[in-house]
């Protein structure tokens, strides 16, 4: 990581997506959890009676439930608030991580696989693998959104055109911290994944990441149990995979070189076996 003149970092923050504008998920100050518009009961919590402060910037916010408007949070006081630019599901899924500290992390896999072509059609294969098992409902001992990381890096992009190297500045959703003070970073994805420049970026910045999909409760954006469904979806293990591996490359190196050797060993057995039944 470095520091270098704003002017001469190429920003790769997710650009402020068009939305609405409308917020729909806040911070029940009676529960201290995230909330959705609609399941605040507008007879008793409407207006500045929701008691709801915003996920975005802390500030107070009043509850608009009409019969003709879309329902939502309102700042009370006019304000540039990120909030504002973010879609519901984004802003339910910080609030809810912020809140539990918990996501399931996936499984990782180190695959090794060799095979010898005996005869036409006939090959011989073996392909031992090394996994990392998957920790559901892992709570982190703290967690931050919105993170801002820098890193120097030569990229390929997805044209395949090479950038030399050039400081890129990025903005995680979410930074897990373990107990031992190790970083996860977390990243959610509604339509874009994170494309190939990014993903390279990421592996310079050198922490673990893992990319979790909340597209398909896009139907459920409107709905007043959306954030338990987040949050059922974030502590499971479905929609998500690492982007940077949550081991040390250099580890991994040895542990691919170890399953180079075996699977070589093993093809060979196979292929001597093979030999013994071909009389
Ligand atoms: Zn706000």
């Amino acid at each position: 990581m470095t520091t270098v003149a704003p002017s001469r970092i190429i920003d790769l923050s997710r650009p402020r997506t068009v939305t609405d504008g409308h917020v729909k998920i806040a911070i029940d100050n009676r529960t201290g959890s995230p909330v959705h518009v609609r399941a605040l009961d507008p007879r008793t919590r409407n207006g500045k009676a929701c008691d709801c402060t915003c996920v975005g910037c802390g500030e107070p916010l009043s509850a608009k439930q009409g019969d003709v408007q879309v329902w939502h949070f309102a700042h009370l006081a006019s304000t540039d608030c990120p909030a504002t630019s973010e879609t519901t599901l984004h802003l339910a899924a910080k609030a809810v991580l912020k809140t539990t500290r918990t996501i399931g992390l996936p499984r990782y896999e180190i695959g090794h696989y060799h095979s010898v072509m005996v005869a036409p059609h006939q090959h011989l294969v073996s392909n031992i693998r090394h996994a990392l098992p998957e920790r559901p409902a892992y709570q982190f001992a703290s967690v931050a959104v919105e993170q801002a990381f820098t890193a120097g890096v030569a990229v390929l992009d997805d044209h395949g055109v090479w950038t030399p190297h050039q400081d890129y500045r990025l903005v995680a959703d979410a930074v897990g911290t373990t107990g031992s003070g190790k970083s996860c970073l977390i990243e959610f994805v509604v339509t874009h994944r994170v494309d190939q420049r990014k993903e390279q970026v990421l592996f310079a910045v050198g922490h673990p990441t893992v990319e979790i999909h909340l597209d398909h409760l896009r139907a459920h954006e409107e709905s007043p149990d959306l954030v338990a469904r987040v949050q059922d979806h974030l502590e499971g293990l479905d929609r998500r995979h690492w982007i940077v591996p949550p081991i040390d490359l250099v580890k991994r190196a040895e542990i691919e070189a170890r399953l180079h050797a075996q699977n070589r060993a093993e093809v060979e057995r196979l292929v001597e076996v093979w030999k013994s039944t071909q009389g």
